[in-house]
């Protein structure tokens, strides 16, 4: 029979790797905090209906990115593809509406049918927020300055950076609209098959081809900015100079749409060359019209989500774990003696490392492996006197030290 393996585009996340996940997740989570959002956990899988109607029928996500499936009562369900969709439900759902202003943060697992590559999984994770009911620019500014911040605690300062653009409200993207349209017809047999398709359904999803002959033509395409009204206009920049006002610098990115439906007014992303082709590491946006697409009242909402495994790889070292201190009774005699010693320190608040078997030399080994700060060995003559023979690994420097003084010794060394 052969050996099991994980479903391609999975993993298994451990030791090293899932200490920089969750290192990700903790500094998130602290930031999110201070920023007075709160946590929320939507469930991993919704109603299919949760993403078709709200990210568009024409995006790559819902044409061909969805694990979907029909359950045994024969409803369709779907493994959700991104956070914000299942917040936008839980704030209809749980009629959230009457407290807006809402500020949320998540983190999880996320599940997209995509070619693994390099930053790129089936099952991948995202940390991300969402601010709901604050129609004003100061939202966008404030989200904005959140990611830069989480991202600047990471220490990933330096390797990336903003773009910023803007997708104007609804007139302003229907009038943007209609000159796209007129722009792509007259270049419809140069456009991908896909791409004609979309130039019927949603012709701004064009913008966001990855296909290269397509992206040589929307390079020469008109741009959103040079068709944004006054009113558009006016808040692109106050969002700009807010940003400017508490220093986040940023490069406009005229280019840059987002790849869902939902969005108006500020798209983002903080993009790094540091990842070869998968260069976006957190991307967000404005979409105010979303939670009306879910049935709820008009609510204006924008937030971000960035790929936890694309950070996790942009790390540089992680804090160092706390070392343990290693109790190794010199035979079986003393393993009595020893184990409840550790469940003492234990419950003093030390790290404690059992050397379980063997002889000395295998447990001063494991006492090694284990990178602790000093082994604590407990022989026939120690029970007897009721002391330990305290050696340091790094000096090989020893003492002995009475059994009830240990706390006391072991916090010089914490
Ligand atoms: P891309 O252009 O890389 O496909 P996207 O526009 O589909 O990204 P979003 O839906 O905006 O991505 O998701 C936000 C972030 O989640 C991305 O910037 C990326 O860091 C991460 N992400 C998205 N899809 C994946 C994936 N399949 N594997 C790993 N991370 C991902
Ligand atoms: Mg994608």
């Amino acid at each position: 029979m052969s050996t099991l393996q994980p479903v391609r585009g999975t993993h298994d996340l451990m030791f090293e790797d899932i200490r920089r996940h969750r290192h990700v997740q903790s500094k998130f989570s602290g930031i999110a905090e201070r920023y007075g959002y709160s946590e929320i956990a939507t469930p991993v899988f919704e109603a299919t209906e949760v993403f078709a109607r709200t990210l568009g029928d024409t995006t790559d996500i819902v044409t061909k990115e969805m694990y979907t499936f029909e359950t045994k009562g024969g409803e369709s369900v779907t493994l959700r593809p991104e956070g914000t969709a299942g917040v936008a439900r839980a704030f209809v759902s749980e009629g959230l509406a009457q407290q807006a202003p809402l500020k949320f943060f998540y983190s999880g697992p996320m599940f997209r049918h995509e070619r693994p590559q390099k930053g790129r999984q089936r099952q991948f994770h995202q940390i991300g927020v969402e601010l709901l009911g604050v129609p004003g620019p100061q939202g966008d500014v404030e989200v904005i300055a959140m990611a830069d911040h989480i991202l600047k605690d990471l220490g990933l300062t330096g390797k990336i950076t903003l773009e910023l653009n803007s997708l104007g409200d609804h007139e302003s993207r229907a009038a943007y609209r209609q000159v796209l349209i007129d722009f792509l017809s007259v270049r419809r047999d140069k456009l991908s098959a896909e791409s004609r398709e979309r130039l019927e359904k949603n012709p701004l999803r064009v913008l966001d081809s990855k296909d290269p002959a397509d992206k040589e033509i929307v390079a020469s395409a008109p741009r959103f900015p040079d068709h944004l009204n006054q009113i558009s206009r006016d808040f692109f920049k106050a969002v700009q100079d807010g940003l400017g006002e508490i220093g986040i610098h940023f490069t406009l990115n005229p280019a840059l749409v987002r790849g869902l439906d939902y969005y108006t007014h500020t798209a983002f992303e903080f993009t790094t060359e540091a990842l070869g082709a998968q260069g976006t590491v957190l991307a967000g946006g404005r979409y105010d019209g979303l939670v009306q697409q879910m049935g709820g009242p008009p609510t204006a909402g924008i937030g971000w989500a960035a790929g936890v495994e694309r950070l996790a790889m942009l790390l540089h070292e992680l804090p160092a774990l706390r070392r343990p201190f290693a109790i190794i009774p010199v035979g079986d005699a003393e393993n009595a003696v020893a184990q409840k010693l550790c469940h003492r320190l234990r419950h003093a608040g030390f790290n404690v490392d059992l050397g379980y078997g063997g002889n000395m030399g295998k447990r001063m080994k494991r006492a090694n492996k284990v990178n602790a700060v000093a082994a604590l060995i407990i022989g026939e003559n120690e029970v007897k006197q009721s002391v330990v023979t305290f050696r340091q690994l790094d000096s090989g420097e020893q003492v002995t030290v009475a059994m009830a003084d240990l706390e006391s010794h072991l916090a010089l060394y914490r």
